[in-house]
């Protein structure tokens, strides 16, 4: 079999960390199996270079700030394959480049565009064990580009993808996608299969056991997987295509987005065009806005309301400002920080009702006020205050009944 493996930063977080990857791949291998093997940065190191950046420049080139994180891989990979030589097994590692890895779009964001015919193949044709460095890849002009935090998720399932593996699992510090992060909800559940779809939702809306563009990918690609433990041999979950019993199941998961802000904009003349420039405005700021809510205008002024992540706030009201002062001398700003994202996911939520109003009203029992609401066909979004977050994850999930006992 050929079997696609990828080691986050905690699984290879120390000496002994390493030295355990090496032995789970080295039993794999002694089994007869092809494989490779994708890494990631050692924990904690992908954040450090940045910090080293930040001290050479508050805005550091985004060019040259890949070179410097593309760095992280490259040590876990050469001292991985390095364990691996000391147990006996042939093992190489390949940067992205030797990969095959080529990527196109902006820097430290880059997406893959395809993967080429590399030195990965012979290596894996001669039977090693080849070492993958996650994150990173070459654009068509030769320049290193990085693939977005947690992108060691898709060069695994890139990989996994273009070498048609048998088996792709993404080994982590837990044992599965859970219910919600079991960090903050002690009663969640593992799940033990979830489609593309939940596993993107959820991924979109903060559960970072995956990265969210690695599991569009899967999807695309049609990459069966499993994400469970480096740590032990327990089964993990496995995601792909639904299928119809998994409709049974309401809420498949619910997640929390921190640090999010609140802007809101009144006085604008309710006016055709309006909207659009103002999201133009913070569309060229490179401003993520998530929610909208837009009011009925009322005295011939509407109000707009747009959530983002708390670090944008500052860029919003620069990029808003003028475009404000042009557009009436009614219009305002009014901004709140501290706000925090719950949400629930389930492709349940097509066939069943009541799920909104099972959310609200846990939350209101609860004395959790709710801000904004937003939904789509298989998630329901509401901001609330951020020091309340932790507990209205709690109170939900168990208002879903997706509490162990
Ligand atoms: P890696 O370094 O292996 O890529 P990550 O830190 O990116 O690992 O992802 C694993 C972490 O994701 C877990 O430690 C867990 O706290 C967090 N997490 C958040 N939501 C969930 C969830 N629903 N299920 C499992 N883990 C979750
Ligand atoms: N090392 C990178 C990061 O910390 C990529 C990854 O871990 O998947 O985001
Ligand atoms: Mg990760």
């Amino acid at each position: 079999m050929l079997i696609v493996q990828k080691y986050g930063g905690t699984s290879v977080g120390s000496y002994d960390r390493i030295r355990n990857v090496a032995s789970r791949v080295k039993a794999l291998h002694d089994e007869g199996h092809q494989i490779a093997v994708v890494v990631s940065a050692m924990g904690g190191v992908t954040d450090k270079l940045i910090a080293m950046a930040k001290e050479m420049s508050s805005n550091p080139p985004e060019r040259e700030l890949d070179v410097l994180l593309s760095t992280g891989e490259q040590q876990s990979i050469a001292l991985v394959s390095m364990a691996l030589r000391e147990m006996g097994v042939e093992a190489v590692s390949v940067t992205g480049r030797q990969a095959g890895m080529i990527t196109m779009g902006s820097h430290t964001r880059a997406r893959i565009s395809t993967i080429e015919e590399s030195l990965l193949q012979r290596y894996l044709k001669e039977g090693k064990v080849v070492i993958v460095a996650g994150f990173q890849g070459v654009n068509e002009e030769g320049l290193v580009q990085t693939l977005g935090r947690g992108g060691s998720d898709l060069s695994a399932i890139a990989v996994a993808a273009a070498a048609k593996a048998d088996v792709c699992q993404i080994l982590t510090d837990v044992d599965g996608v859970y219910t919600a992060d079991p960090r903050i909800v002690p009663k969640a559940r593992k799940i033990d299969e979830i489609s593309y779809d939940e596993m993107l939702e959820l991924a979109s809306v903060g559960t970072k056991v995956m990265q969210s563009r690695s599991v569009e990918f899967a999807k695309k690609y049609g990459v069966k997987f499993e994400v469970r433990s480096s740590l032990n041999n327990n089964p993990g979950t496995i995601v792909i295509e639904e299928h119809p019993t998994m409709e049974s199941v309401v809420i498949r998961g619910v997640s929390i987005e921190r640090a999010q802000a609140r802007v809101t904009i009144t006085g604008i003349p309710d006016e055709p065009g309006m909207s659009g420039r103002i999201l133009k405005a913070l569309g060229e700021a490179e401003i993520n806005i998530d929610m909208i809510v837009s009011n009925i205008a009322h005295d011939g002024f509407a109000r707009h309301s747009f959530t983002m992540p708390t670090v944008d706030l500052g860029k919003a009201q620069v990029a808003l400002r003028p475009l404000l002062n042009e557009m009436s001398d009614q219009a305002e700003i009014e901004t709140e920080a501290g706000i925090g994202k719950l949400s629930v996911v389930g492709i349940g939520m097509r066939s069943h009702s009541g799920v909104a109003a099972t959310m609200f009203e846990s939350l209101g029992h609860a004395g959790i006020n709710i801000g904004i609401i937003s939904t789509s066909e298989i998630k329901i979004s509401v901001t609330v205050e951020e020091e309340h977050l932790e507990e209205a994850a709690r109170v939900v999930h168990t208002a879903f009944g997706l509490d162990t006992e």
